[in-house]
């Protein structure tokens, strides 16, 4: 239990809105989309950073634990608190401080939601790259924690490459700021990248400034279907080596191809057992030319099916289909382990063929999609009771699908982070020499390691 003086001092300290300690009001707070909850005992806010270094100084001195919190879509527990600490919810911090077009940069408090910046910045004919699917709920200090992105990563990165600099809190409750606003810089060790996806183990982001770009005018939308996986993955793999740069391609297997039938009836036609979906963008002027490009050279490959989108309601139905996934998915039912692992793109093949044999070894349904272009594939076992789910059978499923993966020089987490759900299999990827220098990283960031406990490292 923490102690009732704690809670009376944050009350102190803070506007009286700011210090939830009933339990309606907490329970909110005690989950993300890992499906865990862990009832927090006391919820706090914070919109300066001034009011997150007094929090954090106190926590230091008598050792709460804190678990920071974005808007809680996480999908690993990384914002699931533990028994006897605080949650810091930074969903008030959520100001647009500057949009300087001429230095294509933008500065944000880190409770900013994703699409709210991306609607401010499309006023200027600008964007942020990171584009996870949950961006319309998901916070900019969120997603640098846990380096999230969506299908346009392959053109435009990860907030790893999509950041200048950052203001953080340390575990001691000091402030720091590290990188630049210019596009170049090179003064001492790049604490930036550090911080990006280090899901809340080494400081609270209090600001960011992000690196944006000026948005192109038009895009072009081509579904590729095929009879097999190989020659799936060779089209991936010869878009990848051409020069036009996808914006976004997307891969779905044939229980995906199944699924999405079932839903929208028809869309593909029989024997089509994968499906590719790809998108340039560019200016106008030029995009009718390289899409033509792109067309010859595909034609020349292995395929069942080309459709070029030509406008946007033609856009929109191709994307419908994709995006009829994960709702289709939760309507089968029973209980999902949604795994988000990526390997090199030349091993693609390899994986899916491995991931066949395993669903046939262990029975267990396994549907695959996701950002071919980053080898970055969910993988979604399916299975009929909770029983079914967190058995043996299930676990030992788990672990040789994550073998597979390392085997193939791939990793575990392309980009939902390791919380709580997978630190178990950390030590698979990372060695234990490397992981005693990532937790002595720590102890200099937060020595009496108050922030996120017992989460990634
Ligand atoms: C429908 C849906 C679709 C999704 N699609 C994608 C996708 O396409 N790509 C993808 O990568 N992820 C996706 N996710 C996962 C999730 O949305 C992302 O991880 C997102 O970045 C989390 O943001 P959040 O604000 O909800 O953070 P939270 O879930 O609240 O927190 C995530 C982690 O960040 C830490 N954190 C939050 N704010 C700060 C801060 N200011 N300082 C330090 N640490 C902080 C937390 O402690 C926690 O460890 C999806 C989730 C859902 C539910």
């Amino acid at each position: 239990m923490l102690d009732k003086k704690h809670i009376k001092y944050f009350k102190k300290i803070l506007p009286v809105d700011f210090v939830l300690s009933e339990e309606g009001d907490c329970w909110a707070y005690g989950y993300d989309n890992s499906k865990m909850h862990v009832m927090p005992e006391c919820v706090l806010f914070a919109d300066s950073k001034a009011q997150i270094k007094d929090i954090v100084r106190y926590c230091f001195e008598n050792t709460i634990p804190i678990t920071t919190r974005g808007r809680g879509t996480g999908n690993t527990g990384g914002s699931v608190p533990i028994e006897n600490s605080v949650v810091l919810s930074l969903e008030k911090m959520n100001k647009i401080i500057d949009i300087d077009i001429s230095n294509r940069l933008a500065v944000v408090q880190p409770g900013v939601i994703n699409k709210t910046l991306q609607d401010e910045l499309q006023k200027e004919n600008f964007f942020w790259g990171p584009d996870p699917s949950s961006q319309d709920y998901s916070t900019i200090g969120g997603n640098i924690a846990n380096n999230s992105a969506g299908p346009r990563a392959i053109k435009y990165g990860t907030p790893r490459d999509n950041i200048l600099g950052l203001e953080f809190i340390s575990g001691t409750g000091e402030i720091h700021k590290t990188g630049v606003k210019t596009s170049k810089g090179v003064v001492g060790l790049d604490l930036t990248r550090l911080f990006v996806g280090s899901e809340g183990v080494l400081g609270i982001l209090s600001e960011a400034t992000l690196k944006i770009l000026p948005l192109n005018n038009s895009v072009k939308t081509f579904e590729i279907t095929f009879e097999t996986l190989k020659s799936a993955s060779d089209m991936i793999i010869m878009l990848m080596t051409q020069p036009i740069t996808p914006y976004k391609l997307e891969f779905v297997d044939e229980q995906s191809v199944k699924l999405i039938n079932s839903i929208k009836k028809n869309h593909f036609e029989i024997n089509t057992k994968s499906a590719v979906l790809l998108e340039i963008d560019g200016d106008v002027d030029f995009i009718d030319i390289q899409s033509k490009k792109l067309l010859k050279l595909m034609q020349s490959k292995e395929h069942k099916k080309i459709t070029i989108a030509e406008n946007k309601t033609e856009i929109a139905e191709l994307w419908k289909a994709r995006k009829s996934l994960s709702p289709a998915l939760k309507e089968i039912g029973g209980y999902k382990i949604n795994e988000d692992i990526a390997v090199p793109i030349s091993n693609l093949t390899r994986l899916l063929n491995n991931l066949s044999a395993i669903s046939k070894k262990y029975g267990v349904r396994i549907v695959n999609f996701g950002h071919a272009g980053n080898g970055n594939i969910h993988v979604n076992l399916i299975f009929d009771t909770i029983k079914e789910k967190n058995s043996e059978n299930s676990k030992n499923c788990l672990e040789e699908i994550f073998d597979s993966v390392l085997d193939l020089n791939g990793t575990i987490s392309g980009e939902h982070g390791i919380g709580i759900i997978k630190k178990s299999f950390l030590e698979k990827e990372v060695d234990k020499i490397t992981l005693d220098l990532m937790n002595n990283i720590k102890k200099q960031f937060d020595p009496k390691k108050i922030l996120n406990p017992n989460k990634s490292i």
